[in-house]
């Protein structure tokens, strides 16, 4: 099984311990003290380690070219190395290209034990630019050496490039550590599990990490479920761009362990050219043994999954011309629309009305875009009166279009007129916290103003809109409907709304607000 090695790094002995202890504490599986930064005497590590044999640590002197901190000579770096590991039973990292230049690294380490299972030397080989042209002739290089793990770390580009780690793990399994740096990488690590990989790093603090996109302890062992992982669990997703904001991993992966569903939950930041999201759709098709459930798709490619379905999502979101859901079953993927009622039930909620009030409900939308799409053809199905404004004049027109209703041109929507107000624009989500779509002023008389964002939980807008007494609805609700849906055609499982609710608001509680404080 696959080890949750969480990697330490300190400049003081004393306080390295100190991490490395709480690291096991807290449920890490091996860990590696990365001793590039450390000053000091070093035999305290040593000690530490002799004392602990039965724990695996690694050792890791990293050379400031491959991402380190170490600057010295090849001889500077075997001698440290042998201080702090010699007579015990770690396993060092050495990166390839100085175990192929300098014989004083190879003296270092003593021959595998055949009769231990226990890990003695990584190579590895750390590639800042991307991924390397031919990874597997790196790999290769590295497993020639007897004994030897191999560990190769590229930055990724996006959720794309993360599919070369997880093709090496599943072609090396537990003889390589392969790692997709920077947030669009992440999800690689926690595939690491299911793919039988050697082990994947973690930090062991939320601000400690040694590596770009390193997911802390906390997160792997409770997020994303490590221990619960094995080779048969189920992959699902989230496409988008951005996808960090998103409550989905959240509330999906606390679904799946309330009803004991071996499956996990990922995000999947992937480039905004709208070729790229098809081409990843494709790419898992061809590796049925990533064994992806199904995708979430947020902005900005809900139109361009449909277009790549096309006659494969069904009426709903083929008449909205927006998927949001994608179902894989037996290799075959169906796109759904779960926005679209979403929206529609959480407004009439809000207004204490039902389906049947909407005709004489008249609706401003902000926005022409997949979201928008979905609530003006539910709204339109319900008979709403419903203006649309959008900065591009002809996407707002021609929403109008299919939709039989109005359109303006964005400069106008200070003079709005509709009882209900809603925002289906990025504009005021976090990080851009202070930002809005209306002008204050422009918002008295509404009945209600809905902003379609749920992070932070009350934006500018909606705060705005409070100051002028305007019923206000953000987001989150919303999110939950569209999310039970989504989890009832992915599990046939239908989890309890207000539970979810409850549990989301608690998750978002801390965030701030563009108030500075707590919302
Ligand atoms: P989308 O397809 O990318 O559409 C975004 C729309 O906003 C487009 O019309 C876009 O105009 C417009 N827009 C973006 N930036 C703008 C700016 N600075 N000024 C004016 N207009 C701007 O995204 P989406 O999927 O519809 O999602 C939109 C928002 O709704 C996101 O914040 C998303 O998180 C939220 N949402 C929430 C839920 C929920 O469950 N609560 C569900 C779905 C979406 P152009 O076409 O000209 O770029």
């Amino acid at each position: 099984m696959a080890l949750l090695i969480a990697s330490v790094s300190e400049s003081d002995p004393t306080q390295m311990i100190r991490a490395a202890d709480a690291a096991w504490a807290d449920g890490a599986e091996a860990v590696e003290l990365r001793i590039d930064a450390l000053g000091g005497n070093l035999a305290p590590i040593a000690d530490h380690l002799r004392a602990n044999p039965d724990r695996q640590w690694i050792i890791t002197c990293r050379s400031a070219e491959e991402g380190g901190r170490f600057n010295g000579t090849a001889t500077e770096k075997a001698a440290r190395l042998r201080q702090v590991a010699s007579d015990t039973r770690a396993c060092v990292d050495i990166e390839l290209a100085e175990w192929e230049q300098h014989p004083q690294l190879r003296e270092i380490v003593s021959a595998p034990e055949e009769s231990s299972d226990r890990l003695r030397l990584i190579l590895s080989a750390h590639r800042f630019d991307g991924p390397p042209e031919q990874p597997t002739n790196l790999i290769d290089r590295m497993l020639a050496v007897p004994g030897a793990v191999a560990k190769l770390a590229f930055t990724a580009g996006d959720a794309m490039d993360g599919l070369i780690a997880t093709d090496l793990m599943q072609q090396y399994g537990r003889r390589v550590i392969a790692v997709a740096m920077g947030d669009d990488g992440l999800w690689t690590r926690i595939l690491a599990k299911k793919l039988g990989a050697f082990g994947t790093f973690c930090s062991p603090a939320p601000d400690t990490a040694t590596a770009p996109g390193q997911l802390s302890l906390t997160d792997m062992l409770g997020r994303f479920r490590w221990k619960r992982l094995d080779w048969e669990t189920r992959v699902f997703g989230l496409i988008g761009n951005p996808v960090s904001h998103s409550l989905s991993p959240i509330l999906f992966n606390h679904w799946f362990d309330q009803f004991g569903i071996n499956a996990v939950y990922i995000p999947l930041h992937i480039g905004r050219d709208s070729d790229r999201v098809g081409r990843f759709l494709d790419a898992c098709a061809q590796r049925p043994w990533l064994e992806m459930g199904g995708f979430s798709v947020t902005v900005p490619h809900k139109e361009a999954v449909l277009r790549r379905l096309g006659d494969s999502a069904d009426y709903l979101a083929r008449s909205i011309g927006a998927v949001n859901t994608v179902c894989i079953q037996d290799g075959e993927a169906v796109g759904y629309n779960t926005d679209c009622y979403a929206a529609v039930d959480s407004l009439a909620t809000a207004i204490g009305c039902d389906r049947a009030d909407f005709p004489g409900i008249s609706v401003d939308v902000l926005g022409a875009g997949g979201a928008a799409r979905a609530i003006v053809a539910g709204l339109r199905e319900f008979g709403c009166p419903v203006t649309v404004y959008a900065r591009t004049p002809e996407k707002a027109a021609a929403l109008a279009d299919t939709f039989t209703c109005s359109s303006a041109q964005w400069e106008d929507r200070p003079r709005r007129q509709g009882m209900v107000l809603i925002n289906t624009t990025p504009i005021g989500m976090w990080p851009e916290t202070d930002a809005s779509p209306m002008p204050p002023d422009a918002l008295a008389g509404c009945r209600l103003v809905f902003d379609m964002i749920y992070r932070p939980n009350k934006t500018r807008l909606l705060l705005d809109a409070e100051a002028v007494g305007c019923k206000t609805l953000n987001g989150l609700d919303m999110f939950v409907r569209q999310a039970t849906m989504q989890f009832a055609l992915w599990t046939g499982r239908t989890p309890d709304r207000g539970e979810a609710f409850a549990f989301l608001e608690s998750e978002i509680s801390g965030d701030p607000s563009p108030h500075g404080s707590s919302g």
